[in-house]
């Protein structure tokens, strides 16, 4: 491979030589797609999170290993990716994640692999250079696990190359959602995932995977038959329920970063159908019956039928309520009729509609794409249905912020159905037996966010039984986000990566 461009750059204190691998690697043009500003400002109306600005000082960091200066030439030349160091036309674009507030965090390096054989060099590289390395697929993690100071950076975004045969996609690591989705329904097929179009599915598969399937086909990891992963060692394993199945079932759910690079996943698809919606709202003095029947309806409606529930701060000191529905049997009214009747109340504002698979996809995300928002957020899962006190306390703590003038949501995602019971093959995801996820979110910056979020856990802390892992928040202890599997998580931890390679303050330990 030609060298055809060299330049002194400093990192570390150490001088060394920059050299890239090819003539169009060299122009520096190359932009991540989640860090371009995309045309999309449609706010998605579901399970994503309102346009933000940058929020508190990031925390993410990692210790200093840097012994020796390593040789990034040979490294580069090694590669069919590129490298990029800090001045390296491109660098700046390369490192950024979808939440700007991580845009401070500087790795020594950008990896952009272009092939799982760049992955194992580049894991090779870190491990013999005693650098910490974190993977990033769609850079969308809430607390920027996906970037690290005085670390590498391995972005798999260009592997997402997607094939489907006999109802099975084999899809590369750095795929986006809105991707994946426009891909399968050239075949008539689809996958539960969530809505935001740049999410990548690494991330948001090996977290679980929540969206409006969820209670009919479970969650996005649930659907994987198989993956290929890269290991601390640098060595290449393709596991499933039938090899390697220990680490197969602690992949689907124990968070991204956590045990190994995945490459590629194949999924089991599901049939791209055409989705029943319903919008109802209720005056903010409905609230409470709301909130109650909401939990009725995620305990007791169909699997067919699904629903997120948003209680939002508005800007004149009130409080939004409103339950964006689907029915995955085509036609939402039957849904739409029994929340109202758990409510007891009849909303006050009624929107009907039915979409196809790829409308549904584009609605639900806004769009084809997604801007890049910064935002503070956090969660908790609820055990069961939240008793009257502690439903007051989940409202007061949106209402404080509404009062405060902090724009904050409360966002509730039902679980169950199918997501409550266990794939064929296992998985080590925590929250079967659980009624929901609430996300606490926030696009104020600091304090006022902070606050907000304190609040909401107190608020719910009686019935919360831990973290969702793709939302992680710092500050929290890891183990919170794996319930009862923890230990079973720590052993695969051990078995996989006995040196603790995979680490950040987000990692198992
Ligand atoms: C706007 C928005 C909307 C969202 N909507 C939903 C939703 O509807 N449902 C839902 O369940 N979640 C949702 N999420 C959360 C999302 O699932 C997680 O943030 C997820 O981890 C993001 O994955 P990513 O690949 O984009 O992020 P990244 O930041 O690239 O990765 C997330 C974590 O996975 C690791 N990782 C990345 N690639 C790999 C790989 N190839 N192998 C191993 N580890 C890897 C990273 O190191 C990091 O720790 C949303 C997030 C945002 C910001």
């Amino acid at each position: 491979m030609s060298l055809l461009d060299r330049r002194t750059v400093l990192i570390a204190g150490v001088a060394v030589t920059l050299a890239g691998c090819g003539d169009s690697k060299e122009t520096g043009s190359t932009s991540t797609p989640g860090a371009t500003a995309p045309t999309s400002t449609t706010p998605p109306p579901s399970t994503t999170v309102p346009t933000t600005t940058p929020s508190s000082t990031p925390s993410t960091s990692a210790p200093t290993l840097t012994s020796t200066a390593p040789n990034w030439n040979t490294f580069a030349s090694s590669l069919k990716g590129r490298v990029y160091l800090p001045s390296t036309s491109g660098y700046a674009a390369a490192h950024q994640l979808f939440n700007p507030r991580w845009d401070s965090v500087r790795p020594t390096a950008v990896v952009k692999a272009a092939n799982p054989a760049d992955v194992q060099k580049a894991i090779n590289f870190a491990r013999t250079n005693k650098l910490v390395l974190v993977p990033k697929s769609g850079g969308h993690s809430y607390v920027g696990a996906s970037t690290i100071a005085n670390g590498l950076q391995l972005d798999v975004g260009a592997l997402k190359d997607m094939s489907y045969a006999n109802g099975v996609l084999t899809v590369g690591a750095g795929a986006r959602l809105y991707d994946v989705h426009a891909f399968l329904d050239r075949y008539g097929r689809s996958l539960p995932t969530g809505t935001c179009p740049t999410v990548g599915v690494a991330g948001l598969t090996l977290g679980g995977g929540m969206g409006i399937h969820t209670r009919t086909y479970g969650l996005t990891c649930d659907r994987v038959v198989s993956m290929s992963v890269i290991t601390a060692d640098g060595k290449a394993h393709n596991v499933s329920a039938s090899a390697e199945s220990d680490l197969f079932a602690a992949l689907r759910g124990s968070g991204g970063g956590n045990l190994g690079v995945v490459t590629s996943f194949q999924f089991a698809t599901i049939p791209a159908t055409k989705l029943g919606f319903f919008r109802l709202a209720w005056p903010e003095s409905q609230a409470a019956a709301v909130v109650r029947g909401w939990q009725k309806f995620a305990q007791s409606a169909p699997t067919t039928a699904w629903g997120n529930l948003h209680i939002d701060a508005k800007s004149n000191g009130t409080l939004s309520i409103r339950v964006l529905g689907v029915s995955t049997t085509g036609d939402a009214t039957a849904a739409a009729a029994q929340l109202e009747s758990f409510v007891g109340v009849k909303a006050s504002d009624r929107t009907l509609s039915v979409k196809s698979h790829l409308e549904a996809v584009r609605y639900l995300g806004g769009g084809t794409t997604s801007p890049r928002q910064g935002f503070l957020a956090g969660s908790d899962v609820l055990k069961g249905p939240m008793d009257a006190a502690t439903i007051t306390g989940l409202l007061g703590a949106v209402k404080a912020a509404a009062r405060a003038g902090t724009p904050a949501s409360a966002i509730l995602d039902p679980l169950g159905g199918q997501a409550s019971k266990e794939p064929a093959g296992g998985s080590l995801w925590p929250w079967r037996g659980a009624l929901a996820v609430v996300q606490w979110y926030s696009s104020a910056q600091g304090k006022p966010a902070q606050t907000f979020i304190a609040n909401g856990h107190r608020a719910v802390r009686s019935s919360s039984a831990g973290g969702y892992v793709n939302y992680l928040e710092t500050g929290r202890a890891v183990s919170s986000y794996y319930g009862g599997n923890v230990a079973k998580l720590q052993a695969a931890k051990k078995k996989y990566d006995p040196t603790n390679f995979f680490h950040t303050p987000y990692t198992l330990s």
